[in-house]
């Protein structure tokens, strides 16, 4: 479960954490009111569930009242990412001398929880973390054991944070791991964490999930859940029309097979074939044409898809008939893109042969990994993202 950045801040506050103060507004005039009560220059920040708010024009400094009225009539009710902004944090703004990144998450490879720390901070975190790796210090915590004061050390050194800093920023390191094994976090992200001009350190920013396990005993965070503030755009349409489907943005590969297990492996393999899926997409145990064509459309809605991998396993399904609904169908989507479909069962070849000889641009794959990388020649490799 994500929490709202003005949430995520209560509650590293309460665990001792600085950040700059602030107040949630719904409307411009209480955006306004709270401006005119801080009495300075604030920064209004949309709070929706996703990252990137900054590069999407969703976090902007407002130097008076009517300033503030202004800004945050034009971010309240923007689309960011597929989600609407329905909500604005109103904080005191900061000074910023320095961005820092500091963060806690799960390295399923290691076992381990990870300590993230990196000076270059700030905005293009994700660029840094492709380009120039090794300006990002990452410290492996055995979760038995715990964090360790030499290795809140190790990061700093790492990281090249300035000594002047150490200590406070190891103190906030401190406090941020007993906010993310308090509260049961999957995720508990500062960025930035902002050494400002005047040589605090401060929280200006916040990202937490919560596993969603653990919310049985995370009785205080489940009053934070709303129904559907997870969802995109799309994946609202979709569940409105009876689908399964979990939207990845900025991939370019539309996803669907039948079986959630399927699926998935699928979205694995595609990205091993050096795709990047842009959904999950499951149409149930039998893939019927219609159910088929309905969950098309809905992949298609999201213009960065430049293809669909199917994967079938048909079993006892005739996978001729899938074949032949899907020919049927390709003509009254709303965009025709290139579609391998993998069929595997009943009749396949001569679902291969429908496939082969119908004069649309939908490729047979005898297995899964020559479905994925079918799919990822015919349409490049897309964003690095997702
Ligand atoms: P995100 O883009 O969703 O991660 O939103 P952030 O809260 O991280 O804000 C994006 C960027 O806006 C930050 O990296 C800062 O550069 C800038 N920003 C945020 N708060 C302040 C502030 O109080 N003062 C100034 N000067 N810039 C801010
Ligand atoms: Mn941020």
């Amino acid at each position: 479960m994500k929490i709202h950045e003005y949430q995520a801040r209560d509650l590293l506050a309460s665990y001792g954490i600085p950040t700059n103060s602030g107040q949630v507004a719904r409307t411009p005039e209480e955006a306004k009111s709270i401006a005119a009560g801080i009495g300075k220059q604030v920064v209004i920040k949309a709070q929706v569930h996703t990252g990137g708010r900054g590069k999407a024009g969703g976090v902007k400094l407002a130097g008076n009242p009517d300033e503030a009225f202004e800004k945050a009539s034009a971010i309240l009710g923007m689309d960011i990412k597929g989600f609407t902004v329905d909500r604005v944090l109103v904080a005191d703004a900061v000074d910023i001398g320095q961005e820092i990144y500091l963060g806690f998450t799960i390295s399923r490879d290691d076992a381990s929880i990870v300590l993230i720390l990196s000076a270059a901070g700030g905005v293009d975190i994700e660029e840094v973390a492709a380009s120039t790796p090794e300006k990002i210090a990452k410290v492996l915590i055995d979760p038995t054991v715990g964090l360790q004061p030499f290795q809140i050390r190790q990061a700093m050194f790492e990281a090249k944070i300035d000594k002047q800093y150490h200590k406070a920023m190891g103190d906030i390191i401190r406090k941020l791991y007993s906010a993310y094994v308090g509260s049961d976090a999957e995720l508990a992200e500062i960025n930035p964490l902002c050494i400002t001009t005047d040589g605090q350190v401060l929280a200006i920013d916040a990202k937490m999930t919560i596993d969603d396990n653990a919310l049985y005993r995370q009785t205080e965070l489940l009053g934070l859940r709303e129904a559907g503030a997870d969802m995109d755009e799309y994946e609202k349409l979709a569940k409105e029309e009876g689908l399964t489907y979990v939207h990845l943005p900025g991939g370019n590969v539309g996803i669907a097979g039948n079986g959630a297990g399927l699926v998935m492996t699928t979205m694995d393999v595609v990205k091993r074939a050096g795709g990047s899926p842009n959904n999950f997409l499951d149409f149930g145990g039998s893939a019927t044409q219609e159910g088929v064509e309905k969950g098309l459309r809905a992949i298609l809605r999201d213009p960065d898809v430049q293809g669909i991998f199917i994967n079938v396993f048909g079993g006892i399904t005739r996978t001729d008939v899938v074949a032949k609904g899907i020919v049927e169908a390709y003509d009254t989507l709303p965009r025709q893109v290139p579609i391998v479909i993998r069929l595997t069962g009943t009749r396949e070849e001569i679902a291969k042969e429908i496939l082969d000889n119908c004069g649309k641009p939908l490729v047979f794959a005898a297995s899964m990994w020559e479905g994925a990388q079918k799919i990822v020649e015919l349409i490049g490799k897309g964003a690095a993202g997702a």
